[in-house]
């Protein structure tokens, strides 16, 4: 989905490229890659996209094997709301307020609903960045271990 600058218009920007750290021209959308970085950015996405869609359990550390991409890129997937992933994945990030489970975004619901309380007016994060509880909390984070049960 195309992100808006705050006041809705198109505006540009000059911003760094989250994967070569290059500067580029930001106009109100995208997801923050410069030209270069775009379709590589959006290769990796597809192939960890599908790969959890197909292996619906797998852990963030066997995503990242599988499919060669960083964890850190999967997180960042997470983290900008792209990647939802299946109820039963293991794959979990944190709430960056409570550490809570969360299945994709920044924040959980507890903590997203407590920020929109005090700030009223100032809601300082996309809707799409508060993330679902996963209905299981199992215990597989990100910075997680190379074993798991299965
Ligand atoms: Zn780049
Ligand atoms: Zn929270």
């Amino acid at each position: 989905m195309a992100r808006l600058g705050a006041h809705g218009e198109f505006r540009e920007e000059i911003r760094f490229c989250k994967f070569c750290g290059g500067m580029f021209r930001y106009y109100g959308y995208g997801y923050g890659y410069c030209e270069k970085c775009t379709p590589i950015d959006n290769e990796m996405f597809h192939r960890v996209k599908e790969y959890i869609w197909e292996h619906g359990t797998a852990t963030m550390f066997e995503t990242s094997e599988a499919t060669g991409v960083s964890m850190k890129q999967i997180s960042q997937y997470l983290r900008d709301g792209r990647l939802e992933i299946p109820e039963d994945s293991e794959i979990f990030i944190r709430c960056e307020l409570c550490g809570a489970d969360i299945r994709y975004g920044r924040y959980c619901p507890e903590c997203a609903g407590r920020a929109v309380k005090e700030l009223k007016s100032a809601l300082k994060f996309d809707l799409f960045e508060i993330g679902e509880r996963p209905k299981k909390g199992r215990m597989h984070y990100l910075h997680g271990s190379k074993e798991n049960g299965k």
